[in-house]
């Protein structure tokens, strides 16, 4: 045979072997199609679950009856695929999709304080301390100082970072006539353990559970006030529009305390720096939203 004509033949069988895997490719996306029609999933719905899932999952949403939430899960906008199956079983439960997709990534679809998992520490000002991340008993920031009482009550401290920030943010506010006092801040893992004792969870952290052993918390009022009477202060209007800039968030907002296991809580602000605090206040997420999808998913935060 001349080279020419071998040349022709390996031409001729490598286009003859594309033309069969691309008639195949199509027949096996129409069979999962046809599969999917089967279940029940109108046109459209089986057109997200292609372009969405990937062939695993799909294998297991063909092992599955008709599930009616399943498009509106995948979505969501902070829809994370590793979730799925507990989203489709929290969905049964919950009517609202995006409550589903929020507690279902914070694991708030457990009972709070179970399944919970170490913190990891090396995240440094990002790291997540809530019901279902803990500190151990023996973490103890290295560089907590003492804060001025010009700034707070008596008797507290704090991470330097987090004080030379507050300082700052303390000047800007005065500068508005407006003052700014700690009441709380720094505290041990025994410190919590003495409040949680004298208290329950309705009103206290367990030891190990609470951002202020993180030395990252400051609770900040004004004086004379008391609890959420704060909301209603000058003070806590400045906080809402500038704390960001400081690198402070409210850690325990009005609304979500089925997310965050807190009651709203005015007065908690929690250090994450300036650039994180930005992003967190813009996405209107809580923190621990914003760190399921942002840190922990898309390791992007
Ligand atoms: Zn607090």
């Amino acid at each position: 045979m001349k080279k020419e004509e071998i040349k022709k033949i390996i031409i001729i069988v490598v286009c003859v072997a594309i033309l069969v895997s691309i008639i195949m490719l199509i027949k096996g996306c129409d069979s999962t199609k046809s599969d999917l029609k089967k279940i029940g999933y109108s046109k459209d719905e089986i057109n997200t679950i292609i372009e969405k899932l990937n062939d695993e999952e799909i294998t297991k949403i063909l092992n599955m009856e008709y599930n009616e939430n399943l498009v509106n899960i995948i979505n969501e906008q902070y829809y994370i695929p590793y979730n799925l199956d507990r989203y489709l079983s929290y969905a049964n439960k919950n009517e609202n999709i995006k409550d589903v997709i929020s507690i279902v990534n914070v694991g708030a679809d457990n009972e709070w304080y179970t399944n919970t998992k170490e913190t990891n520490i090396d995240e440094g000002i990002k790291m997540l301390v809530n019901k279902f991340h803990y500190l151990k008993e023996d973490y103890s920031p290295d560089d907590i100082v003492p804060i001025s009482n010009w700034y707070a009550y008596e008797g507290h401290s704090t991470k330097k970072e987090v004080y030379d920030k507050y300082v700052s943010m303390w000047e800007a506010a005065n500068k508005e006539g407006l003052t700014l006092l700690v009441n709380s801040s720094y505290r041990t893992f025994e410190d919590q353990q003495n409040e949680y004792d004298i208290s329950n969870d309705d009103y206290a952290s367990r030891p190990g559970f609470s951002e202020h052993q993180t030395g990252l918390a400051l609770d900040i009022v004004t004086y004379d006030i008391i609890g959420n009477e704060f909301e209603n202060t000058d003070e806590f209007k400045w906080l809402q529009e500038n704390a960001h800039l400081y690198g402070f968030i409210l850690r325990y907002p009005k609304g979500k305390e089925y997310i965050t296991g807190y009651n709203y809580e005015s007065w908690h602000y929690r250090y994450v720096g300036k650039e994180l605090a930005t992003k967190v206040k813009e996405s209107g997420l809580t923190y621990d939203e914003y760190y399921a999808y942002y840190c922990e998913y898309k390791k992007a935060c």
